[in-house]
């Protein structure tokens, strides 16, 4: 286990975790910016940029991108 070379891998598309009434809430950013939504991105992390509600939405996504970016293994 010394090798840290690791690459990062084909971002994930898996569901976000966070029940959310707002229909466009933890999609992925491909497209335009949906009304009151703020988008959550992390370069190093295997989440991909997320348009969030602003507010705990937005806190929660950060939070879940920052989790994400943890080496593999970390990751629970
Ligand atoms: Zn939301």
């Amino acid at each position: 286990m010394g090798k840290t070379n690791r690459t990062p891998e084909a971002r994930e598309s898996r569901p976000v975790g966070r029940a959310c009434l707002v229909e466009a809430c933890g999609t992925a950013a491909a497209g335009p910016r949906p009304a009151r939504m703020v988008l959550v991105e992390l370069a190093s992390s295997r989440e991909p940029a997320r348009w969030y509600c602003a507010g705990p939405c937005a806190v929660y996504g950060q939070a879940l991108a920052e989790v994400r970016a943890l080496p593999v293994g970390g990751e629970r």
